[in-house]
């Protein structure tokens, strides 16, 4: 039986748009491997690696990691998984990072969450972490069961650095002046698929039903 030939997608959308949520439901419903960059730099930064150290003073700053650091990480990873269809979230996040994207890979679709600006800022500036474990907190939907305390291990709570109201507003400003051409980029190439809402349960049936139609659901 001849195989499915690898599916290759990337999620956009500025932080708090719930790509990750939604990355991490076309993983289990689609059976894509998932690779998240902030997650990889995060990794990178709790493990106190050499790249940990240099992205953490862009990324404390809302300030994007330099292209060819990004790049040169990112593509190693996707080497680790070549074998498996993936589905990419939060790079490339430039022209340049799609362009090294491309000349080694290229993608099947793209999917951009629009969520409202206000919204988003809302999200983000209620998000609150486990600094040990990386367990994720929101104050509005998702608050833990004693105020600013971890239900697990009762350590505190801490805001990340990039989610303080001030670095919100530069990350998304940041996001809107470098993204859009990258948006550009691949509606040219007639691969962007857009949804839009304020909610993460509503975007998510459409994004399903789309994907449904190029790949076989499994749950
Ligand atoms: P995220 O969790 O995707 O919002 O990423 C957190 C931070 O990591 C971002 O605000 C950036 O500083 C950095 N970052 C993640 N992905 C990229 C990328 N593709 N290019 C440059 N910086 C990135």
């Amino acid at each position: 039986m001849a195989s499915r030939p690898l599916f290759r997608a990337l999620i956009m959308g500025p932080p708090g748009s719930g790509k990750g949520t939604v990355s991490e439901r076309i993983a289990k419903s689609f059976g894509l491997k998932q690779l998240s960059s902030g997650e990889v730099l995060r990794a990178n930064i709790r493990g106190h690696t050499e790249v940990g150290s240099l992205a953490k003073s862009f990324i404390d700053k809302g300030k994007l990691v330099p292209d060819n650091v990004i790049t040169r990480l990112i593509l190693q990873e996707l080497k680790n998984i070549d074998q498996y269809s993936w589905l990419l979230d939060g790079f490339p996040r430039t022209v340049p990072q799609a362009e090294e994207l491309h000349k080694i890979y290229q993608l099947d679709t793209v999917i951009k969450l629009k969520v409202p600006f206000e919204t988003i800022k809302e999200r983000l500036t209620s998000r609150w972490i486990h600094p040990g474990s990386g367990r994720v907190y929101n104050t509005k939907f998702n608050p833990p069961a004693v105020t600013g305390i971890d239900d697990l291990t009762g350590e505190p709570l801490v805001q990340r650095d990039d989610d303080k109201p001030e670095t919100v507003t530069l990350r998304l400003q940041a996001y809107e002046e470098l993204t859009q051409p990258v948006l550009e980029y691949y509606r040219n190439r007639g691969i962007l698929e857009v949804f839009s809402g304020t909610e993460t349960n509503k975007i998510w049936p459409h994004v399903h039903a789309f994907l449904s139609k190029k790949l076989p659901v499994l749950c």
